[in-house]
């Protein structure tokens, strides 16, 4: 049985003092134990938000690592780094492709560093609107992840709790979200793309979410679709109201899924 998922992304948003007290407000709304909740704060909010959920049974996420362990990288933050703040990290979301120029590869490079440092890593993936418009959405999906996940081991990712998150660049920040129908159709093309890549059966053990302006109200669609977990939510993530309806809708996906296994 998979788990159900709801990951929060407060990307370049909060202060300390701020993250701290949205996610004790979060955390008083959102008692599901069945599902797995996980907060992703910026770098600098890691630690109060970690205080802050401390016996909540949430998680707490980086948004980014370097591909390095150490040395002269101005700015940056290593997986070894997050030692004590995080037990999660986001990779390859389509901002960080876009504007930092991150590739497959580096992509993948970030997700051996994660799993080396005990980090459950959440692997972004989606098309642009031009790949979908032209037919191509499932095979750009396909290229991103066989070039990420080239050279790791299946087994190893699988220990470590991989997650995908399909994130169809054009529904993130910009209230479209895709179709329930074509993200299930997404979730088994990856599934399908990792079968390819010799995982095998294995492929049907890892969680994928949807991503793109995902809310409360529509968060059902997508659970409601046997191939999606979950949500990586941004905007949405940021309203205690919209965080507990999202929760509260996974819990139901959670419970009929313990119902039946
Ligand atoms: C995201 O940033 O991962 C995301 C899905 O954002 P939003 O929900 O705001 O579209």
């Amino acid at each position: 049985m998979r788990d159900v998922i709801v990951a929060a992304n407060w990307k370049m948003n909060t202060t300390p003092a701020d993250a701290g007290e949205l996610a004790r407000t979060i955390a008083s709304r959102i008692a599901e134990p069945g599902v797995v909740r996980v907060i992703c704060p910026p770098f600098t909010c890691l630690a109060a938000v970690r205080d802050a959920v401390v016996g909540e049974g949430i998680a707490v996420g980086a948004q980014n690592i370097h591909h390095e362990l150490a040395g002269a990288y101005t700015g940056e933050v290593s997986a070894p780094m997050l030692a004590g703040l995080a037990t999660w990290v986001i990779l390859g979301h389509s901002e960080r492709r876009r504007d930092f120029a991150e590739s497959d590869a580096l992509v993948g490079r970030k997700l051996g560093r994660a799993v080396e440092a005990g980090l459950r890593p959440i692997v972004c993936v989606g098309e642009l609107l031009a790949d979908r418009e032209a037919g191509h959405a499932e095979d750009i999906v396909a290229g991103q992840l066989t070039g990420a996940l080239v050279g790791h081991d299946p087994e190893t990712l699988l220990a470590a709790g991989i997650v995908i998150a399909y994130e169809p660049v054009w529904a993130i920040g910009t209230g479209r979200t895709a179709s329930a129908a074509d993200a299930s159709a997404m979730a088994n093309a990856i599934r399908a793309t990792l079968r390819g890549a010799g995982w095998g059966p294995q492929a049907d053990a890892v969680p994928i979410l949807y991503g793109g302006s995902c809310t409360s109200a529509s968060i059902g669609e997508f659970l409601a679709e046997p191939g999606i977990d979950g949500a990586l939510v941004g905007g949405a993530s940021l309203k205690p109201d919209e965080m507990a309806g999202m929760i509260a809708r996974a819990a139901l996906t959670a419970a009929a899924r313990r119902a039946v296994s």
